[in-house]
């Protein structure tokens, strides 16, 4: 499109002709919202860089006052900033204003407050407001790329945004919840994240997954918070559990080791006793295993019927990883029992069988299961799952994907907050027109 055209044909070219100047800086002073003392007082555009340049100036002369604590303090000196705004017909277009810096007795010199932007912010809360939403729909590169940023203001404008939700945040005051580890950047680096399961947000992000991770999540929710808990869902992870033990009260009859991370024990299991039999298997010329990984892992209620005629007979055999999976299957159907008296009963009768089967993959998972007793069978009977933060954690997922990998930590604990702390990301400036989207 030829711009410099569009932009002679509405007339707002020079000011020479078309719109009188006036009603120009006026027109522009309602598109930002600019209030008294504000005005514009006179707008420039340049084609050759495509840029309009709106000057800002304060027309009347009220009292200074400290950004801080309101209080009318004297004039220090004057300086020109300036402010990215939203574009004008695809121009960049900057906001300039000669601003006031006051000397509060208090706290020093700063700068005053300007109605468009937020304290350090160089952009204004319209263009920030942008950004945000943008960033809800597209990748770090598609937004940088779009509009013109670079990498790091994106990151600045995100960070500063997850700031104000936290700092907005009514303290939560959690019952269901669930701990989640992810994985990120290098494969061994780790956060845990904490989710209210009935609010389905994520609550809390912390470095690695060790026992002082959950434990800063705990100290900041308080003793009154950690009493008013009534269950914690998460993988048996021995520093989680010593966290959690530390801390809630009555934890053991609160812990629930849930049916999703069993699920996967135990999927992870069967694949195993597979892969080694198929070894054997392939050794002596007997190609039933080869290419059948999926067909074992996946949940049987959900196979076509030619798929299931492909797998029964696998599944009918004698193999040893048919035995595996009977047992995985077994124990998913344990979650049938509600009562925690037969939960138990059932539960103790499927130790047996997995313990005896002989295969060493299925009875580690059985005695991960047996140490952990109270957990499973709490998972059992409250039907408490974590199938919330593992929603979470896939949405995870692919913020890591979309944003090809945080190199940084801060960044991806920030990522993470922003798009599922289910907080008001907007600058305050904005508060009013912008409700949670
Ligand atoms: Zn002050």
């Amino acid at each position: 499109m030829d711009l410099k055209r569009a932009w002679e044909g509405c007339g707002v070219d020079g000011y020479s002709r078309g719109m009188p100047h006036e009603s120009i800086a006026q027109h522009y002073a309602q598109l930002i919202g600019l209030g008294r003392p504000w005005q514009v007082s006179r707008v420039e555009v340049s084609h050759s860089d495509q840029e309009v340049l709106i000057f800002v100036a304060r027309a009347a002369r009220p009292r200074l006052r400290c950004p801080e604590c309101d209080r009318p303090c004297s004039g220090y000196d004057t300086r020109e900033r300036r402010w990215r705004h939203l574009d004008t017909m695809k121009y960049r277009t900057l906001l300039i204003a000669q601003v006031p810096r006051v000397k509060c007795a208090t706290h020093g010199v700063r700068q005053v407050a300007v109605p468009w932007a937020e304290e350090g912010s160089r952009f204004t809360a319209l263009f920030e407001a942008l950004v945000i939403d943008w960033l809800r729909e597209a990748s770090f590169a598609a937004v940088a790329r779009q509009l013109r940023l670079s990498w790091d203001q994106v990151a600045g404008i995100q960070d500063r945004a997850v700031r104000r939700g936290l700092a907005r945040r009514d303290r939560p005051v959690p019952t269901h919840i669930g701990v989640d580890e992810t994985s990120f950047a290098k494969r061994y680096e780790y956060v845990t994240t904490v989710n209210d399961l009935k609010a389905g947000v994520v609550l809390y992000v912390a470095d690695d997954r060790k026992q002082g991770s959950l434990d800063a999540f705990y100290a900041d929710l308080g003793e009154k918070g950690c009493a008013a808990l009534e269950a914690v869902a998460m993988d048996m992870w021995a520093p989680y559990i010593r966290s959690t033990r530390e801390h809630v009260p009555e934890a053991d009859q609160k812990i629930v080791f849930d049916k999703f991370h069993i699920a996967k024990h135990l999927g992870d299991a069967v694949d195993r006793v597979r892969r080694q039999e198929n070894q054997q298997l392939r050794a002596a010329g007997d190609d039933r295993l080869v290419k059948t990984k999926y067909q074992w892992l996946q949940n049987p209620d959900r196979m076509t019927r030619s798929q299931l005629r492909m797998f029964a007979p696998l599944r009918d055999s004698t193999l040893k990883v048919a035995r595996a999976w009977a047992i995985k299957e077994a124990a998913m159907g344990l979650w049938g029992y509600v009562r925690r008296g037969w939960a138990k009963r059932m539960w103790k009768q499927w130790y047996g069988w997995a313990i005896r089967s002989r295969l060493d993959p299925i009875k580690r998972v059985a005695r991960m299961i047996k140490k952990h007793w109270e957990g499973v069978i709490n998972a059992a009977t409250t039907k408490v799952t974590n199938a919330r933060s593992e929603g979470a954690n896939s949405k995870i997922q692919w913020i890591k994907r979309q944003a090809c990998g945080f190199r940084n930590r801060e960044r991806f604990r920030n990522a993470i907050y922003f798009h599922l702390g289910g907080l008001d990301l907007y600058p305050k400036t904005l508060q009013s027109t912008h409700s949670k989207a």
